[in-house]
């Protein structure tokens, strides 16, 4: 089997799908890599360190040629699918929710895709699951964007020349991003609130020494989905919980939002009169600025300042980290590998497997997703 790996065209994209260590371990399970020239030069992989794992360099319309599998961190261009052949398999972080129009690409280009972000949350596919992968990374690299724009310390300070009070942290929406942002402001000594609509959250907050905040009502009982996602919540909870968080929100003086709904815009918990109870100072870091945010201030890769509050909306946080976020995700796609070869170790897509089947956009010409046909 034969596998691409290209350098990440999107504006601010540092990471790269592959390093000299998942390529020694395609290479060793069977595998033959060509890697575009420099694609991992922003992420600090060199072209040497990939030759001496093992991959072939090329140019980018040579890297493509004759290959199975196109391994990526977002969605290809459409010059690259038209450079692919015939069931080629695409895959990448590929932004599936409502994606006709890239997928009808993928399909009239006879070019198979799975989105990463349709990896079931089953336990056989922890290792694969790239959004778990790269959420864990924004949450810590979240708060070290907060920690830059704050303009005090985190943690308390006895001095000769007085005290230093600890920074308050508030963490809306306690998932794996929001997880690992308590634990990151945690070790920086930070004393550090979370909240979030699913109650298995609750216990993994107060694990991590944080103190739990959220409205405990019955539906807050049934907020978690089948597969550990979040519900959309009703206009009775937004009401009680937005009462609640305006309260708290106004003592803080760090706020990582980081709730998400698959398939939805980003739940609105903070808005231009809480921001506006926050004191001077203060700095609110959307994770969820790319969905439409969690705050109603924030913009998408901006820094806004409203009242001395700063409010930062950045939408690639692990492009901030692309050495680790590349290494993980790679690591993502070795673990994925066994399913799309065969026992003889050629190209053979595992197409009846369930991670497969929750993966594939489009198969033999067609979309095929049921979000996107419709049958979802
Ligand atoms: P996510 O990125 O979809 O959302 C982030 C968090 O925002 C979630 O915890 C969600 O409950 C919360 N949220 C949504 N609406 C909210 C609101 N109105 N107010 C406050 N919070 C709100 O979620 P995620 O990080 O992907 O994780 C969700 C759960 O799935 C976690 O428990 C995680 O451990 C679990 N998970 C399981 C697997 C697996 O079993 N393979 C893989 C990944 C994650």
């Amino acid at each position: 089997m034969h596998i691409a790996v290209l350098a990440e065209t999107r504006d601010g994209e540092s990471r790269v799908a592959a390093t000299p260590d998942s390529v020694k371990a395609l290479i060793k399970a069977g595998a033959e890599v060509t890697v575009q020239k420099g694609a991992g030069e922003r992420a600090a992989y060199t072209d040497a360190a990939y030759e001496a794992a093992g991959a072939k360099l090329a140019t980018r319309a040579a890297a493509v040629k004759g290959v199975d599998v196109l391994f990526c961190v977002r969605r290809p261009d459409d010059e690259t699918l038209k450079r692919l052949k015939d069931g080629a398999l695409v895959i990448g972080l590929l932004e599936p929710h409502g994606a006709t129009d890239f997928a009808k690409a993928c399909a009239d280009a006879h070019v198979n895709a799975l989105a990463m972000e349709y990896t079931p949350r089953i336990t056989r596919a922890q290792s694969m699951d790239a959004l778990s992968s790269q959420s864990n990374l924004s949450g810590y690299r979240a708060v070290i964007e907060a920690a830059e724009l704050y303009g005090r310390a985190f943690p308390m300070m006895m001095t000769a020349a007085g005290t230093i009070a600890p920074a308050k942290a508030f963490v809306m929406g306690a998932g794996v991003a929001g997880l690992q942002a308590i634990a990151t402001a945690r070790r920086l000594g930070a004393v550090v609130s979370a909240t979030d609509v699913r109650p298995a959250a609750k216990e993994q907050v107060g694990s991590l020494g944080a103190k739990f905040i959220a409205v405990e009502d019955d539906e807050f009982k049934e907020a978690e989905t089948a597969g550990g996602y979040a519900k959309e919540m009703s206009d009775a909870y937004k009401a009680k919980q937005a009462e609640l968080v305006a309260s708290h929100i106004a003592k803080q003086d760090i706020v990582i939002t980081t709730a998400l709904i698959p398939g939805r815009p980003a739940p609105r918990l903070i808005t231009k009169a809480m921001v506006e109870a926050m004191r001077p100072g203060s700095v609110i870091i959307d994770i969820a600025a790319g969905n439409g945010g969690n705050c109603e201030l924030s913009e998408p890769d901006k820094v806004v300042e409203h009242n001395g509050v700063k409010i930062a909306g950045f939408t690639n946080l692990p492009a901030r980290l692309a050495a680790d976020s590349s290494q993980l995700l790679a690591k993502n796609l070795v673990n994925l590998f066994p399913l799309l070869v065969g026992e003889d170790g050629g190209f053979a897509p595992h197409w009846e497997d369930e991670v497969i089947v929750g993966m594939a956009l489009t198969k033999d010409g067609a979309v095929i997703h049921p979000s996107l046909t419709g049958d979802a």
